[in-house]
């Protein structure tokens, strides 16, 4: 029987017509260094419907890419705005990946037209003579003079070419399952690969953010986004803040804590989402000049797991609750945040806030066991997480019908290579990714739990572990320790912390000190990079800070490459 509903597709086009109407008044800020560009919602409309034109006049239609090569900052969310509400589609590229990656995603989606920051030309120059598709670049924030046009290529400058178009213009009603936006996974292994938003699914994602047990997003809100926009659509908190006409705090390129700070100091947003090695960089500095922070009502951590010992730092010295939260680039990237079940406190609502979190109604969410069987969800049985729902990704974006990536989908659900258990109340708590675990005489270490150990330690500022080849043992951990100001590196004094909290032949006892653990291009720990520098592949990025510890022996190395080879014993 079907409903009585009016059947009105979901679009971004809403969002746009509602926040710059109703909310007119609210503001996306974009920091400078020293004070905010101001945006109103209702400037935002304008000039959303006057990039609509000027992307219609370069020939864009229903269905071409649009990139973007941009910061968090007013414009890029103009183009959140305008691309997919005029029916393109809006590729938000990420400005890290390295030069052939970028030139790999920009042509395999096929992008038009690529808005780009003039503060990234540098980056963006060399690149755009290998693109095959791109026919215009827009350059905002700066000189268009200083991008180099190929032959075939056409330059604007932003402001210019937005200034000939009238404010308004008559979005169309499109089919909701149409695509809205793309993003390609950080390619941290083989090539990138893209994942297509739908208007439905965004639209649906948007309100899940809002939800009180998500984000919770409402009008009066002040969003601080450091999660960037070219990543996984800044954890949907752009969509989010228009739909609840909350306002918006953009860093653009002023990532460090400092600045951070100094923009939060001047901004006072409610609410923040960044990645945990962002917040640990914050809480170093805001130790050593304090600063007040509890206008932050929340903070939504993720993409990597929070150290507990983080948590309760901020918490207890700052008076600003973490929220950990799950997710990926396939899944839009929110499926699970950490709100403890409600009538709990202390100690024992803690426990429940360092899982990844609790899986929402309309994500559902399987553990599968090395053989393809179901496993229980007991908080016991440890198995690969798979993931279905409306805005988790069914495929990869495959227009050559290549089937990329089709190993990641079993019978409709995704495969999500992390490892771990989901409780009966429906808390998910990750081991680790599959291929980040060590697999050592046959039994499992998880390098997040040897990670989260050791960053409770008061010299280390972070620390990350990651398997290596072993004769005896198949794998075995290595520590690559950044230690904080002034302290000496000591893996001796190290591995006796842990002795309490891992068991014994989990104690790693191989050990590097560093300057700073290599991130990927998101912000998260680059093992792929550590795994490199180990094998002698790469050079370390200090190599003066370079001492190694094994089998119960320190040594100091002159590089990482000529490490001691030591005698293989049992790693007890
Ligand atoms: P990439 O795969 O390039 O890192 P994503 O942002 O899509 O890009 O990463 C998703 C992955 O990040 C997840 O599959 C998971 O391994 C990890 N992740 C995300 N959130 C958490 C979390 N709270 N705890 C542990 N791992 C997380």
């Amino acid at each position: 029987m079907p409903s009585t509903m009016q059947d009105e597709p979901l679009s971004l086009a809403t969002l746009l017509r509602y926040a710059s109407t109703v909310h007119a008044d609210a503001t996306v800020r974009t920091w400078t260094g020293t004070e905010s560009r101001v945006l109103t919602y209702r400037e935002l409309g304008e000039q959303a419907a006057r990039l609509a034109h000027a992307l219609t006049a370069l020939g864009i239609g229903r269905g071409d890419r649009v990139g973007t090569f941009m910061w968090n900052n007013n414009e890029h969310l103009i183009a959140y705005c305008a691309v997919p509400a005029m029916g393109a589609v809006l590729h938000t590229i990420n400005i890290r990946l390295f030069p052939e990656q970028i030139t790999y995603v920009t042509d395999h989606a096929a992008d038009r037209v690529v808005i780009v920051d003039a503060s990234l030309i540098p980056v963006f120059a060399p690149v755009l003579p290998t693109l095959r598709t791109v026919r215009h670049v827009i350059v905002a924030n700066g000189d268009a003079a200083a991008l180099p046009a190929p032959e075939g290529v056409t330059v604007h400058e932003f402001d210019t070419l937005l200034a000939q178009y009238p404010g308004t213009f008559d979005f169309p009603v499109l089919d909701e399952r149409s695509a809205a936006a793309m993003c390609y996974t950080s390619g941290t292994t083989g090539d990138p690969k893209g994942v297509v938003y739908s208007h439905r699914s965004n639209w649906l994602h948007s309100m899940q953010a809002c939800t009180t047990d998500a984000m919770g997003v409402r009008a009066g809100d002040r969003m601080l986004a450091i999660v960037p926009m070219f990543h996984a659509n800044a954890w949907g908190l752009p969509y989010a803040a228009l739909m609840a006409g909350a306002s918006l705090v953009m860093p653009d390129r002023f990532l460090q804590p400092e600045p951070l700070l100094a923009l939060m100091a001047a901004e006072q947003p409610s609410f923040a989402a960044a990645v945990p090695t962002v917040w640990n960089g914050v809480l170093t500095a805001v130790d050593a000049k304090p600063q007040d922070l509890t206008h932050l009502r929340a903070v939504v951590v993720g993409g990597a797991a929070v150290p507990p010992q983080l948590m309760r730092a901020f918490e207890e010295r700052h008076g600003v609750p973490i929220i950990q939260a799950w997710g990926m680039t396939e899944t839009s990237p929110l499926g699970a945040l950490a709100w403890p079940p409600a009538g709990l406190d202390g100690e024992a609502a803690f426990a429940y806030r360092i899982t990844q979190g609790r899986i929402p109604a309309a994500v559902q969410a399987r553990l599968v066991g090395d053989d393809g069987t179901e496993l229980p969800r007991d908080g016991k049985a440890v198995g690969e997480l798979e993931v279905r729902g409306p805005w988790v990704t069914a495929s990869y974006y495959s227009p050559d019908a290549a089937g990329i990536g089709a190993d990641a989908f079993r019978d409709g659900w995704l495969r999500t290579g992390d490892v771990g258990t989901i409780s009966a109340d429906g808390y998910l708590t990750l081991v680790d990714r599959a291929k980040d675990i060590i697999k050592s005489g046959g039994e499992w270490i998880s390098s997040v739990d040897l990670e989260n150990a050791l960053m409770a330690h008061p010299d280390i500022a972070e620390a990350a572990v990651f398997g290596v080849p072993d004769e005896k043992w198949d794998e075995r951990p290595v520590v690559a320790a950044a230690l904080r100001a002034g302290v000496e590196p000591d893996a001796g004094a190290l591995r006796a912390f842990l002795s309490d909290k891992v068991a014994k032949w989990q104690l790693p006892e191989r050990w590097t000190f560093v300057s700073e653990v290599p991130k990927t291009s998101v912000g998260k720990f680059d093992k792929k990079v550590l795994r490199k520098q180990y094998a002698g592949d790469m050079s370390p990025p200090s190599a003066r800070w370079i001492w190694l510890w094994h089998s119960g022996v320190r040594t100091r190395s002159p590089a990482w490459s000529t490490r001691p080879t030591c005698a293989r014993r049992s790693p007890s």
